[in-house]
This record gives C-alpha cells, sequence and structure tokens, in this order.
C-alpha cells in the first residue's frame, strides 16, 4: 500500500507519484468503483440519494482524484515513461465514465429516489444526473437503443477523419518563395521559413498555412500575389476547392453524415432536430432564442462594421495604392490602418509588466472585492517553479491552489485551470472537504536575474483563468456535483473568467500592478490610452465574424435539412452577416472544427452569450465604483454570493438575476466594445 496515488488523506503526492505507480493504482481503484457499481444497482439496495453517495461517489472521486492527478502531470511535467504508462490507462477510465453514464439498472435507482427525500442541492444534482442519462440514450429500448449506440460509434469515427482531413489539408500545402517576394514579412518568420526549406535540399523560403506562418505572411507580405496563393490555399482546404492532389482531403461528405445523424438522434431522443437536443443542458431555453439573440447583435453591430470597412477602404486607396481591395488584401490594409493609428509596442508594454507586481495586483482585488486572504503556503510539487496558496476568510479555510507559471519542457502550452478536489460535505468522514484548484500559465521565464515580463495578453489570460479559480474555491455548495464549476450550464461557464479579464483594462487597477523592470515607475497614461484605443480595433467586424459562424452553426443544426448541400445555407448566412463577402470558393465550413469535430455543436454562440452575461456582471462595479477608482466591496460580495458561491446548485439565469435583479442585457457588451 505505499501507492501514492491510494493515498487521499489529503493533498496529492506530487512529488512521489512515479509512472511505475499508474497502472497499479488505477487498476484498483476502477476494481473498487466496479464493485461500487454492482452494489449500489443490486435489486435490494435503497433507492436513496445519501446510501448512493456513501458508497459510488466515493469510489469515483477516488479514481477522478487519481486520474486528475496522473492527467495533471502528463500535461506540467510529461516523461515518455509517463507517457506511456497515462495511454495504457486512458481506455480502461474512458470505457468506464462512458459505461457509467449510460448504465440503466443505475438509472433505474436514480429515477426511484424520491425527490421529497432531497435537498435543494441535492435536487439539482439528481435533475442533472436524470437529464444526462436521458441524453445518452438511458430511456430507449431494443433496436433504438442499438442504433443509438450505433450512432455514437459512427460520430466518434467522422470527428476523428474531419480533423485529420483538416490537419493533413493544412500540413500537404508549401511555397516556396524567393526572397524577393518576402519584402514586408517579419525576420523571424523569413529566418523559419529559410530553415524548413533547407532542412529539405530546397531552394527558398518554404511558406505554410500554420498560424505562426500563414498569419504573418497575410498581415505584413507586401506582395498581393503571393498573399493571393496563400489565402486561396487556406480557404478551400480539406474542401472539393482544393488544387490537385490535396483534394482528396475533403470533408464535405463527412459534414453531410455527420448532420444527418446528429437530425437522427435527435428523432430518437424526441426531438425535432439537433438544435433542440444542444440547448436542454445549456442556458438558453432554445434555438429561436439563440437565433434571435445573435441577429440583435448583428443588428446593433452592423453599423461599426459597416464603418470599419470604409476606413480601410478609404486608408487602402489613400495610404497604400490599393484602390479595389480583394480579400486577400484585407489582413494587410488592416495591419497597415493599426499600425498608423496605434503606433506602440508590444516590447514596450511588457517592461511594466513584471510577474511578481501582477500577482500582487490580482491578489490585492481577490482580496478586496471578495473579502478573503490569500497566503503562501507549502504542499508537494512536480517541480519547484510551482507555488501553493491558501485562502482564508478570517481564521477559516475557504480553498488551496497550486499556481505553476513558467513555460518549460514538458509542459503543454496554453493557460487552464482545473479541480484539484471539490468542496464536499463527504458522505464517508461527514466532515466538510474543501476545494483545491490547479492554476497553469505558460509565461516566458525572467532573464538575467529579472523577473519575468508578461504582455498585456498574458496577464489578461492569468486574471481569466484565477477567475475560472474564484469560481471552484468559493463556491459555498455541499453536493459535489454542483458544487463550484461542476454543474454550470457550458453558456454560462465563461461568465466569472471573462469578468475578471475587465479589471485588466481599468487604469485605477493597472496602476498599481506595474512598475518598469529597471525604473519602477508603473505605466505611463498615455501608453495605456493607446491600449485602450487599439482594443477595440474593428469590434465591428470581428462581432459580425463571430455572429456568422455561431449563427450558420445554429440554422445548420435547425432549419438546414441535412439531406441537402449545406454551402447554400452558408451563403445565405454571409450574405446576411457579412459586410466583406468572401469569393465563391470559399469553404470556411470545411475546417469548423469546432462543431464537426470538437463539442460545439449548436453551441457555437455560447463564445458571445457568455461575453454578454460577464459584461453586464461587470457593469455593476462600473456603477458603483468609488471617486478614487476602487471597486465596491458591497457589489463584490453580492456578486460573490450570486454567482460564485451558487455554483452549480442552481440555473445560471437564476444567479445572474439574483445578482442583477434582472435578466442579462446588451448594453454593456456593446459599451465595452466601443459600438454603443
Ligand atoms: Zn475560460
Amino acid at each position: 500500500m505505499n501507492n501514492p496515488l491510494l493515498d487521499f488523506s489529503d493533498l496529492p503526492l506530487f512529488d512521489q507519484i512515479r509512472p511505475e505507480h499508474v497502472t497499479p493504482a488505477l487498476d484498483a481503484l476502477l476494481a473498487d468503483a466496479e464493485t461500487a457499481l454492482s452494489t449500489v444497482t443490486a435489486p435490494e439496495f435503497p433507492a436513496q440519494w445519501a446510501a448512493i453517495a456513501g458508497v459510488l461517489d466515493i469510489a469515483t472521486e477516488h479514481l477522478g482524484r487519481a486520474w486528475g492527478a496522473v492527467s495533471h502531470l502528463n500535461s506540467v511535467a510529461d516523461t515518455p515513461e509517463l507517457r506511456t504508462a497515462f495511454n495504457a490507462v486512458l481506455p480502461k477510465v474512458t470505457e468506464f465514465w462512458t459505461r457509467l453514464g449510460a448504465d440503466e439498472r443505475l438509472y433505474a435507482k436514480y429515477k426511484a429516489i424520491d425527490p421529497a427525500s432531497l435537498n435543494a442541492e441535492q435536487k439539482q444534482a439528481h435533475k442533472n444526473a436524470m437529464r444526462n442519462f436521458v441524453l445518452g440514450g438511458a430511456e430507449l429500448t431494443g433496436v433504438d437503443r442499438e442504433r443509438f449506440a450505433q450512432i455514437q460509434e459512427r460520430q466518434a469515427e467522422l470527428a476523428q477523419k474531419f480533423s485529420e482531413n483538416a490537419l493533413d489539408a493544412t500540413d500537404a500545402f508549401a511555397y516556396y518563395a524567393a526572397e524577393a517576394e518576402l519584402e514586408g514579412v517579419p525576420d523571424d518568420v523569413r529566418q523559419t521559413a529559410l530553415a524548413a526549406a533547407t532542412a529539405e535540399g530546397k531552394e527558398g523560403h518554404k511558406l505554410t498555412l500554420k498560424m505562426p506562418c500563414y498569419l504573418p505572411v497575410m498581415q505584413f507580405a507586401k506582395s498581393s500575389g503571393l498573399r493571393q496563393v496563400l489565402y486561396r490555399a487556406y480557404v478551400t482546404r480539406a474542401s472539393d476547392q482544393a488544387d490537385g492532389e490535396s483534394v482528396k482531403f475533403d470533408n464535405s461528405a463527412l459534414i453531410r453524415e455527420i448532420l444527418a445523424l446528429r437530425q437522427e438522434e435527435a428523432k430518437l431522443l424526441g426531438y425535432v432536430n439537433f438544435g433542440e437536443v444542444s440547448v436542454v443542458p445549456k442556458m438558453a431555453e432554445s434555438p429561436r432564442q439563440i437565433i434571435t439573440f445573435l441577429r440583435d447583435l448583428a443588428k446593433k453591430a452592423r453599423p461599426y462594421a459597416e464603418r470599419d470597412v470604409a476606413d480601410l477602404r478609404e486608408f487602402a486607396a489613400k495610404n497604400l495604392g490599393i484602390p479595389d481591395p480583394q480579400p486577400w488584401d484585407w489582413p494587410y490594409i488592416s495591419e497597415k490602418l493599426k499600425e498608423a493609428r496605434y503606433a506602440f509596442s508590444e516590447q514596450e508594454v511588457k517592461q511594466y509588466f513584471t510577474a511578481p507586481k501582477v500577482l500582487a495586483g490580482l491578489f490585492k482585488i481577490i482580496e478586496t472585492l471578495f473579502e478573503v486572504s490569500i497566503r503562501l503556503d507549502s504542499a508537494p510539487v512536480w517541480h519547484p517553479a510551482v507555488a501553493f496558496y491558501r485562502i482564508e476568510r478570517g481564521s477559516d479555510l475557504v480553498g488551496q491552489f497550486y499556481l505553476d507559471q513558467p513555460a518549460r519542457a514538458g509542459k503543454r502550452g496554453g493557460a487552464w485551470m482545473d479541480d484539484v478536489r471539490a468542496r464536499w460535505l463527504r458522505p464517508d468522514t461527514g466532515r466538510l472537504q474543501t476545494p483545491v484548484a490547479h492554476l497553469v500559465c505558460n509565461f516566458a521565464d525572467g532573464v538575467g536575474g529579472r523577473p519575468p515580463l508578461l504582455t498585456h495578453d498574458d496577464v489578461t489570460t492569468l486574471f481569466h483563468e484565477f477567475g475560472h479559480g474564484l469560481h471552484h474555491m468559493l463556491t459555498k455548495v455541499n453536493e459535489r456535483d454542483v458544487s463550484g464549476i461542476s454543474g454550470v450550464e457550458w453558456d454560462a461557464v465563461e461568465l466569472p473568467s471573462q469578468f475578471m479579464e475587465n479589471f485588466c483594462w481599468e487604469w485605477d487597477v493597472l496602476k498599481h500592478m506595474t512598475a518598469h523592470v529597471e525604473t519602477g515607475e508603473p505605466l505611463p497614461r498615455t501608453l495605456f490610452d493607446k491600449m485602450t484605443a487599439a482594443k477595440n480595433y474593428q469590434s465591428g467586424m470581428q462581432t459580425l465574424r463571430q455572429i456568422e459562424f455561431a449563427l450558420f452553426d445554429m440554422l445548420l443544426h435547425t432549419e438546414h435539412d441535412p439531406s441537402r448541400d449545406f454551402m447554400p445555407l452558408l451563403d445565405l448566412v454571409r450574405a446576411e452577416v457579412a459586410v466583406l463577402q468572401p469569393p465563391a470558393f470559399s469553404r470556411t465550413a470545411h475546417t469548423f472544427s469546432h462543431i464537426f469535430a470538437g463539442g460545439y455543436a449548436a453551441g457555437y454562440y455560447s463564445y458571445k452569450w457568455a461575453e454578454v452575461l460577464s459584461a453586464d456582471a461587470y457593469a455593476a462595479f462600473e456603477e458603483t465604483v468609488g471617486k478614487d477608482g476602487s471597486p465596491n466591496v458591497e457589489t463584490g460580495r453580492k456578486y460573490r454570493e450570486s454567482i460564485l458561491e451558487a455554483g452549480g446548485s442552481r440555473p445560471a439565469m437564476e444567479s445572474f438575476k439574483a445578482f442583477r435583479g434582472r435578466e442579462p442585457s446588451l448594453d454593456a457588451l456593446l459599451r465595452h466594445q466601443g459600438m454603443a
């Protein structure tokens, strides 16, 4: 029993976990969970919430925590040995969770629970569990049940193939440009392209469709001809319009089959279309409501988007000698206008954001607004750079978190929040378990003994992830499956994270969390003003672009007949929404992985939806801000109690209304993005 993954007495023993512990521990925990499932589904076992939780939830929580620790290490401290161990166990763990979610015996047991025996939190958790069983096909019988399972399996295959085609089509393209064609392209991009061509024994510079190459070429290359070549290849990826050999990656047939299967799945579940299925576990009430929301927002953004285009046309004609811009000219014109209007460099901004100063500023806001204190603590960690903190209110421990800031080899890119354990009144010990979170970033290390310097984007990311972390850690819910972010609707889960981002644009906040790395001076107001002005550059166009995707997605899964071609629908949506009409050969749907290979089918609107919520929530702070610019503590308390503490224990709309006293409105978002 000296396997650290099987020690659940307190925090994970990250410093002791080795690859050889993974398989034995997970095998044991999977066997325990299997036994627990058999126990609670036996005919004689009582259909009582606490009785089931006391056996099954204890076993699944241990499994989840141990697997969480392994997955975490796989993400932040990857080694070949750990990866092998992880991959060996992954299919077994996935298979167990999938089977648990559709177990008809367990569904029957939950169904037999008397709702009158449940407290409010348990009622919500029970409701969610029942809903998930139904959407997982647990009510189906006979041939329908078999067909439902086949559809799921086929959909997984198609999604995988869709991604592979998109990736392979991107990788298949290369253009070897001569030095003379690359005027305007940044040096680092050129050097990488030269090295790539040389490595293949080819002449020139190898340009690809991958973002770090494609984007700067489109933004900076002076040659319209070169941009045209890349643009055409990019927007025809994985489609019938692709050139030559690449047409073999065409996703058209896959898309048609995916849409038909989703329609069939919806019918089996008793819904008219997949859009109706998608909204069941979400905050939005119906596809109709979402479509109206998107069209309403489009109408408000349109005048601003039209002005953006007019500005670009005028600038292109007057300053760049491009009187009739083509689709591949817009990113270039856009970048040139941006430079002309808001000249300042990210490099200059970075000098003011040192990591320790930013972190201190962030902690100060959290402590003031949410009436807690954050203190450095210690715990077993996976790397010396990791810090561990505790959040307290008075003498009470509220939660704890690991903060892993620097990028390093073996650590996955990006930033994220993950849970280590949830707040839970444990049915086995009867004691309250406090929540613990991971906060992971990938910031550049400090050089020459100086502290790490963050870009303003890094700072925003840090605040965003802390928003998720606070949602997880400040909850007051005692029921595991609805505590913190658990059970929160998908289209509302980004509210607390995007909410926190707003502070990164407040002068009164920024001036206290900046100090020039050499002089110690705070960020100059003039530089801040330039940053703010640039923030809303082309927000009208960007909003319409997002709405074009979201509206196409929702109409595709509601009004569209899957037996017909989907391109005419995309053309209609573009004609309705876009201010710059793409050329007829453009096939952006064919690489729309969010909805064809990700979890966003009939859900892409969630991005804009949550933005409306977070902007409107933040407006409550703008309305009550003090004369000295400090946020109002009363408002902070109300926000904390209504939204953060309630977690998933009630519908997000109820939480929002408890905070704002009304339903969300578009006004704050439009104002924040300069469209009011
Ligand atoms: Zn997020």
